[in-house]
Protein backbone atom coordinates (compact mmCIF):
# COMPACT_ATOMS: atom_id res chain seq x y z
CA UNK A 1 0.00 0.00 0.00
CA UNK A 2 1.22 3.79 -0.53
CA UNK A 3 1.10 4.73 2.84
CA UNK A 4 2.20 1.63 5.21
CA UNK A 5 0.82 0.81 8.58
CA UNK A 6 2.31 1.80 11.99
CA UNK A 7 1.94 0.45 15.16
CA UNK A 8 0.43 -3.30 16.37
CA UNK A 9 -3.03 -2.45 17.66
CA UNK A 10 -4.49 -1.20 13.99
CA UNK A 11 -7.88 0.28 14.25
CA UNK A 12 -10.73 -1.32 12.25
CA UNK A 13 -10.00 0.92 8.54
CA UNK A 14 -6.68 3.36 8.01
CA UNK A 15 -7.03 6.83 10.18
CA UNK A 16 -4.85 9.42 9.89
CA UNK A 17 -4.46 12.84 11.34
CA UNK A 18 -3.64 16.27 9.86
CA UNK A 19 -1.73 18.95 12.56
CA UNK A 20 -0.69 22.36 11.97
CA UNK A 21 2.60 23.87 12.51
CA UNK A 22 1.81 26.49 15.95
CA UNK A 23 1.92 29.86 14.66
CA UNK A 24 4.05 30.88 17.67
CA UNK A 25 7.32 29.43 18.65
CA UNK A 26 6.35 28.42 22.04
CA UNK A 27 4.08 26.43 23.81
CA UNK A 28 5.91 23.22 21.94
CA UNK A 29 4.50 20.32 24.85
CA UNK A 30 1.35 20.41 24.44
CA UNK A 31 1.99 19.59 20.79
CA UNK A 32 3.60 16.86 20.97
CA UNK A 33 1.55 15.32 23.88
CA UNK A 34 -1.24 15.51 21.00
CA UNK A 35 0.87 14.22 18.95
CA UNK A 36 2.29 10.79 21.12
CA UNK A 37 -1.67 10.56 22.06
CA UNK A 38 -2.22 10.58 18.19
CA UNK A 39 0.17 7.81 17.16
CA UNK A 40 -0.63 5.82 19.72
CA UNK A 41 -4.25 4.95 17.65
CA UNK A 42 -2.08 3.88 14.93
CA UNK A 43 -2.49 6.03 12.21
CA UNK A 44 -0.86 5.65 8.40
CA UNK A 45 0.28 8.98 8.61
CA UNK A 46 0.22 12.29 10.50
CA UNK A 47 0.21 15.29 7.99
CA UNK A 48 1.25 18.92 8.71
CA UNK A 49 0.04 21.74 7.00
CA UNK A 50 2.07 24.12 5.39
CA UNK A 51 1.80 28.11 4.96
CA UNK A 52 1.50 29.34 1.83
CA UNK A 53 4.38 31.49 1.08
CA UNK A 54 6.70 29.76 3.05
CA UNK A 55 5.89 31.86 6.28
CA UNK A 56 5.87 28.71 8.62
CA UNK A 57 7.50 26.67 6.15
CA UNK A 58 10.49 25.84 8.51
CA UNK A 59 7.99 25.40 11.83
CA UNK A 60 6.27 22.81 9.64
CA UNK A 61 9.33 21.15 9.39
CA UNK A 62 10.10 20.39 12.64
CA UNK A 63 6.81 19.23 13.37
CA UNK A 64 7.38 16.38 10.84
CA UNK A 65 11.23 16.41 12.24
CA UNK A 66 9.89 14.99 15.87
CA UNK A 67 6.80 12.69 14.36
CA UNK A 68 9.86 11.27 12.37
CA UNK A 69 12.18 10.59 15.04
CA UNK A 70 9.60 10.44 18.24
CA UNK A 71 7.03 8.45 17.15
CA UNK A 72 6.79 5.35 14.83
CA UNK A 73 4.49 7.02 12.44
CA UNK A 74 4.71 8.33 8.90
CA UNK A 75 4.93 12.30 9.17
CA UNK A 76 3.19 13.78 5.45
CA UNK A 77 4.13 17.52 5.14
CA UNK A 78 1.71 19.73 3.20
CA UNK A 79 3.75 22.22 0.31
CA UNK A 80 2.08 25.15 -1.66
CA UNK A 81 3.35 26.62 -4.71
CA UNK A 82 1.64 29.17 -5.37
CA UNK A 83 4.23 32.32 -4.96
CA UNK A 84 6.92 30.21 -5.51
CA UNK A 85 9.48 30.55 -8.51
CA UNK A 86 10.68 27.51 -9.88
CA UNK A 87 14.18 27.34 -8.42
CA UNK A 88 12.29 28.06 -4.77
CA UNK A 89 10.05 25.11 -4.54
CA UNK A 90 12.53 22.76 -5.80
CA UNK A 91 14.95 24.00 -2.88
CA UNK A 92 11.92 23.52 -0.55
CA UNK A 93 11.26 19.75 -1.67
CA UNK A 94 14.92 19.30 -1.51
CA UNK A 95 15.22 20.50 2.03
CA UNK A 96 11.96 18.23 3.07
CA UNK A 97 13.69 15.03 1.24
CA UNK A 98 16.48 15.57 3.37
CA UNK A 99 14.97 15.78 6.55
CA UNK A 100 14.13 12.23 5.64
CA UNK A 101 9.98 13.02 4.66
CA UNK A 102 8.85 10.70 2.17
CA UNK A 103 5.66 11.35 2.33
CA UNK A 104 4.09 14.57 0.63
CA UNK A 105 0.73 16.34 -0.50
CA UNK A 106 1.20 18.80 -2.82
CA UNK A 107 -1.02 21.86 -3.06
CA UNK A 108 -1.53 25.06 -5.05
CA UNK A 109 -2.27 26.85 -1.96
CA UNK A 110 -4.20 30.46 -1.89
CA UNK A 111 -2.65 33.80 -3.51
CA UNK A 112 -2.28 35.95 -0.17
CA UNK A 113 -6.18 38.27 -0.50
CA UNK A 114 -3.98 41.38 0.98
CA UNK A 115 -2.13 42.29 -2.21
CA UNK A 116 -3.97 43.68 -5.22
CA UNK A 117 -1.74 42.06 -7.70
CA UNK A 118 0.17 38.85 -6.11
CA UNK A 119 2.74 37.14 -7.47
CA UNK A 120 1.22 33.56 -8.44
CA UNK A 121 4.71 32.31 -9.04
CA UNK A 122 6.38 29.86 -11.65
CA UNK A 123 4.05 26.60 -10.87
CA UNK A 124 0.15 27.06 -12.20
CA UNK A 125 -1.22 24.05 -10.76
CA UNK A 126 -0.82 21.25 -7.85
CA UNK A 127 -0.44 18.66 -10.85
CA UNK A 128 3.08 20.82 -11.46
CA UNK A 129 3.99 20.89 -8.21
CA UNK A 130 3.70 16.34 -8.37
CA UNK A 131 5.95 16.64 -10.92
CA UNK A 132 8.13 18.34 -9.20
CA UNK A 133 8.42 16.33 -6.36
CA UNK A 134 8.72 13.40 -8.47
CA UNK A 135 11.75 15.10 -10.64
CA UNK A 136 13.33 15.88 -6.99
CA UNK A 137 13.32 12.69 -6.35
CA UNK A 138 14.35 10.68 -9.14
CA UNK A 139 17.27 12.88 -9.54
CA UNK A 140 18.72 11.93 -6.22
CA UNK A 141 20.93 8.66 -5.99
CA UNK A 142 18.98 5.73 -5.67
CA UNK A 143 20.49 4.20 -2.22
CA UNK A 144 21.61 5.65 0.55
CA UNK A 145 24.46 4.81 2.98
CA UNK A 146 24.39 4.93 6.42
CA UNK A 147 27.52 4.73 9.07
CA UNK A 148 27.34 0.68 10.86
CA UNK A 149 27.31 2.07 14.54
CA UNK A 150 30.36 0.64 15.89
CA UNK A 151 31.98 -0.39 12.76
CA UNK A 152 33.97 2.38 12.06
CA UNK A 153 34.51 3.46 8.33
CA UNK A 154 31.72 0.36 7.52
CA UNK A 155 28.11 2.06 6.00
CA UNK A 156 25.24 0.05 5.05
CA UNK A 157 23.95 0.79 1.77
CA UNK A 158 20.16 0.45 1.04
CA UNK A 159 17.49 1.49 -1.78
CA UNK A 160 15.72 4.54 -1.34
CA UNK A 161 12.49 4.32 -0.28
CA UNK A 162 10.15 6.07 -3.13
CA UNK A 163 8.26 9.06 -2.17
CA UNK A 164 4.37 9.24 -1.64
CA UNK A 165 2.47 12.05 -3.51
CA UNK A 166 -0.85 12.81 -2.20
CA UNK A 167 -3.44 15.58 -3.72
CA UNK A 168 -6.02 17.39 -2.60
CA UNK A 169 -9.92 16.32 -3.98
CA UNK A 170 -13.33 18.39 -3.83
CA UNK A 171 -16.17 16.88 -3.74
CA UNK A 172 -18.53 19.95 -3.88
CA UNK A 173 -16.20 21.55 -5.89
CA UNK A 174 -13.08 23.97 -5.33
CA UNK A 175 -14.39 27.66 -4.89
CA UNK A 176 -12.16 28.82 -7.80
CA UNK A 177 -13.53 25.97 -10.01
CA UNK A 178 -15.81 27.51 -13.01
CA UNK A 179 -17.45 23.99 -14.49
CA UNK A 180 -18.73 21.10 -12.88
CA UNK A 181 -16.31 18.87 -14.04
CA UNK A 182 -13.35 20.64 -13.73
CA UNK A 183 -12.38 19.22 -9.96
CA UNK A 184 -12.33 15.65 -12.01
CA UNK A 185 -10.42 16.89 -14.79
CA UNK A 186 -7.70 18.39 -12.27
CA UNK A 187 -7.58 15.57 -10.19
CA UNK A 188 -6.67 13.33 -13.28
CA UNK A 189 -4.22 15.68 -14.00
CA UNK A 190 -2.72 15.07 -10.51
CA UNK A 191 -2.91 11.46 -11.30
CA UNK A 192 -1.47 11.44 -14.40
CA UNK A 193 1.56 13.09 -12.92
CA UNK A 194 2.25 10.47 -10.44
CA UNK A 195 0.00 11.53 -7.01
CA UNK A 196 -1.36 7.78 -5.37
CA UNK A 197 -3.66 9.33 -3.42
CA UNK A 198 -6.62 11.99 -3.29
CA UNK A 199 -7.57 13.75 -0.29
CA UNK A 200 -10.81 15.38 0.25
CA UNK A 201 -11.78 18.38 1.56
CA UNK A 202 -14.50 18.64 4.34
CA UNK A 203 -18.03 17.74 3.56
CA UNK A 204 -21.07 17.43 5.50
CA UNK A 205 -23.09 14.95 3.79
CA UNK A 206 -21.52 11.43 3.14
CA UNK A 207 -23.64 11.10 -0.22
CA UNK A 208 -21.36 13.97 -1.63
CA UNK A 209 -18.20 11.90 -1.02
CA UNK A 210 -20.25 9.10 -2.52
CA UNK A 211 -21.24 10.59 -5.75
CA UNK A 212 -18.09 12.56 -6.14
CA UNK A 213 -15.93 9.12 -5.78
CA UNK A 214 -18.52 7.32 -8.26
CA UNK A 215 -18.07 10.47 -10.60
CA UNK A 216 -13.98 10.40 -10.37
CA UNK A 217 -14.00 6.31 -10.94
CA UNK A 218 -16.81 7.12 -14.33
CA UNK A 219 -13.33 9.32 -15.62
CA UNK A 220 -10.75 7.21 -14.53
CA UNK A 221 -9.29 8.41 -11.26
CA UNK A 222 -8.21 5.08 -9.61
CA UNK A 223 -5.89 6.19 -6.99
CA UNK A 224 -7.80 5.74 -3.36
CA UNK A 225 -9.87 8.99 -2.25
CA UNK A 226 -9.39 9.32 1.55
CA UNK A 227 -12.67 11.30 2.99
CA UNK A 228 -11.53 14.65 5.08
CA UNK A 229 -13.43 14.81 8.07
CA UNK A 230 -13.61 17.80 10.61
CA UNK A 231 -15.40 17.45 13.70
CA UNK A 232 -16.69 21.01 14.28
CA UNK A 233 -17.47 21.87 18.15
CA UNK A 234 -18.52 25.10 18.25
CA UNK A 235 -20.33 27.73 15.69
CA UNK A 236 -17.51 30.04 15.74
CA UNK A 237 -15.51 27.19 13.94
CA UNK A 238 -18.22 25.94 11.99
CA UNK A 239 -19.23 30.04 10.49
CA UNK A 240 -14.80 30.14 9.61
CA UNK A 241 -14.66 26.75 7.79
CA UNK A 242 -17.66 27.13 5.83
CA UNK A 243 -16.21 30.70 4.64
CA UNK A 244 -13.38 29.32 3.95
CA UNK A 245 -14.36 26.11 2.08
CA UNK A 246 -17.63 27.50 0.27
CA UNK A 247 -19.48 24.68 1.85
CA UNK A 248 -23.28 24.67 2.36
CA UNK A 249 -24.53 25.43 6.29
CA UNK A 250 -25.40 21.91 7.88
CA UNK A 251 -28.79 23.15 9.19
CA UNK A 252 -29.14 20.40 11.67
CA UNK A 253 -25.44 20.84 13.30
CA UNK A 254 -25.81 24.34 13.18
CA UNK A 255 -29.11 24.96 15.10
CA UNK A 256 -27.77 21.92 17.34
CA UNK A 257 -24.40 24.24 18.69
CA UNK A 258 -26.02 27.40 18.62
CA UNK A 259 -28.97 26.25 21.20
CA UNK A 260 -26.09 24.08 23.46
CA UNK A 261 -25.17 26.29 26.25
CA UNK A 262 -21.83 24.60 27.47
CA UNK A 263 -18.78 23.88 25.93
CA UNK A 264 -18.79 19.87 26.82
CA UNK A 265 -22.38 19.55 25.39
CA UNK A 266 -20.99 21.22 22.33
CA UNK A 267 -18.12 18.83 21.70
CA UNK A 268 -20.31 16.34 22.64
CA UNK A 269 -22.53 17.36 19.72
CA UNK A 270 -19.29 17.48 17.10
CA UNK A 271 -17.96 14.57 18.04
CA UNK A 272 -21.60 12.42 17.86
CA UNK A 273 -22.05 14.45 14.23
CA UNK A 274 -18.57 13.75 13.12
CA UNK A 275 -19.06 9.98 14.42
CA UNK A 276 -22.06 8.84 12.72
CA UNK A 277 -20.43 10.56 9.68
CA UNK A 278 -17.49 8.31 9.60
CA UNK A 279 -19.61 5.05 10.24
CA UNK A 280 -21.85 5.80 7.16
CA UNK A 281 -18.40 6.42 5.15
CA UNK A 282 -16.78 3.31 6.70
CA UNK A 283 -20.05 1.09 6.06
CA UNK A 284 -19.86 2.78 2.20
CA UNK A 285 -16.68 1.97 1.25
CA UNK A 286 -14.66 4.32 2.10
CA UNK A 287 -10.48 3.37 2.16
CA UNK A 288 -9.83 4.95 5.28
CA UNK A 289 -10.62 7.92 7.27
CA UNK A 290 -8.49 11.22 7.43
CA UNK A 291 -9.35 13.44 10.48
CA UNK A 292 -8.67 17.22 10.80
CA UNK A 293 -7.63 17.28 14.54
CA UNK A 294 -6.62 21.49 14.79
CA UNK A 295 -3.68 20.05 17.38
CA UNK A 296 -6.51 18.70 19.73
CA UNK A 297 -6.17 14.80 20.21
CA UNK A 298 -9.31 14.26 22.31
CA UNK A 299 -12.43 15.64 19.86
CA UNK A 300 -10.65 13.26 17.16
CA UNK A 301 -9.72 9.98 19.06
CA UNK A 302 -13.45 10.50 20.63
CA UNK A 303 -14.87 10.30 17.02
CA UNK A 304 -12.59 7.47 16.28
CA UNK A 305 -14.18 5.83 19.07
CA UNK A 306 -17.61 7.17 18.81
CA UNK A 307 -18.02 5.30 15.20
CA UNK A 308 -16.39 1.77 16.47
CA UNK A 309 -13.50 2.35 14.74
CA UNK A 310 -10.69 2.75 17.73
CA UNK A 311 -11.70 0.35 20.94
CA UNK A 312 -12.71 3.14 23.42
CA UNK A 313 -9.48 3.30 26.10
CA UNK A 314 -11.09 5.99 28.16
CA UNK A 315 -7.03 7.25 28.56
CA UNK A 316 -7.60 10.66 26.89
P1 LIG B 1 -5.33 22.77 -7.71
O1 LIG B 1 -5.49 21.31 -7.69
O2 LIG B 1 -4.25 23.29 -8.59
O3 LIG B 1 -6.67 23.44 -8.12
C1 LIG B 1 -7.83 23.42 -7.27
C2 LIG B 1 -9.10 23.53 -8.08
O4 LIG B 1 -9.11 24.76 -8.80
C3 LIG B 1 -9.23 22.41 -9.10
O5 LIG B 1 -9.88 21.32 -8.53
C4 LIG B 1 -10.01 23.09 -10.20
O6 LIG B 1 -11.38 22.97 -9.95
C5 LIG B 1 -9.66 24.53 -10.09
N1 LIG B 1 -8.61 24.91 -11.04
C6 LIG B 1 -7.46 24.29 -11.32
N2 LIG B 1 -6.79 24.94 -12.26
C7 LIG B 1 -7.52 26.03 -12.56
C8 LIG B 1 -7.34 27.10 -13.42
N3 LIG B 1 -6.28 27.22 -14.19
N4 LIG B 1 -8.30 28.06 -13.43
C9 LIG B 1 -9.37 27.99 -12.63
N5 LIG B 1 -9.57 26.98 -11.78
C10 LIG B 1 -8.68 26.01 -11.75
N6 LIG B 1 -3.65 25.31 1.81
C11 LIG B 1 -2.48 25.74 2.35
O7 LIG B 1 -2.07 26.88 2.14
N7 LIG B 1 -1.74 24.92 3.18
C12 LIG B 1 -2.13 23.66 3.47
O8 LIG B 1 -1.43 22.95 4.19
C13 LIG B 1 -3.35 23.16 2.90
N8 LIG B 1 -3.78 21.91 3.14
C14 LIG B 1 -4.91 21.43 2.51
C15 LIG B 1 -5.30 20.10 2.71
C16 LIG B 1 -6.43 19.57 2.07
C17 LIG B 1 -6.81 18.12 2.27
C18 LIG B 1 -7.21 20.42 1.23
C19 LIG B 1 -8.44 19.89 0.56
C20 LIG B 1 -6.84 21.74 1.04
C21 LIG B 1 -5.70 22.27 1.67
N9 LIG B 1 -5.27 23.60 1.46
C22 LIG B 1 -4.10 24.05 2.05
C23 LIG B 1 -6.07 24.54 0.65
C24 LIG B 1 -5.63 24.59 -0.82
O9 LIG B 1 -4.33 25.12 -0.91
C25 LIG B 1 -6.62 25.48 -1.58
O10 LIG B 1 -7.87 24.86 -1.65
C26 LIG B 1 -6.16 25.94 -2.94
O11 LIG B 1 -7.05 26.96 -3.39
C27 LIG B 1 -6.19 24.85 -4.02
O12 LIG B 1 -5.14 24.00 -3.91
P2 LIG B 1 -5.09 22.66 -4.82
O13 LIG B 1 -3.82 22.01 -4.58
O14 LIG B 1 -6.31 21.87 -4.63
O15 LIG B 1 -5.09 23.35 -6.26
Amino acid sequence: PPFAPAGATAPRVPISFELYPPRTPAPIEALHETIQQLAAASPRFISVTYGAGGSVGGRSLDVLRYIREQTSVEPLAHLTCVGSTYAGASRLIREFLDAGILSFLALRGDPPLDESEPFLGDLESSAQLVQLIDRAQAERAPYQERPIPGVPGAVQVTPRRKVNIAVAAYPNGHPRSTYRHQDIDALLAKQAAGATLAITQLFFHPDDYFAFVERSRRAGVTIPILPGIMPITSPARLSRVLELSGEELPAELSIALEVEPTVEGRTEIGIAHAAALVRELVDGGAPGVHLYAFNQHRTVLGVLEDAGILQASGAH
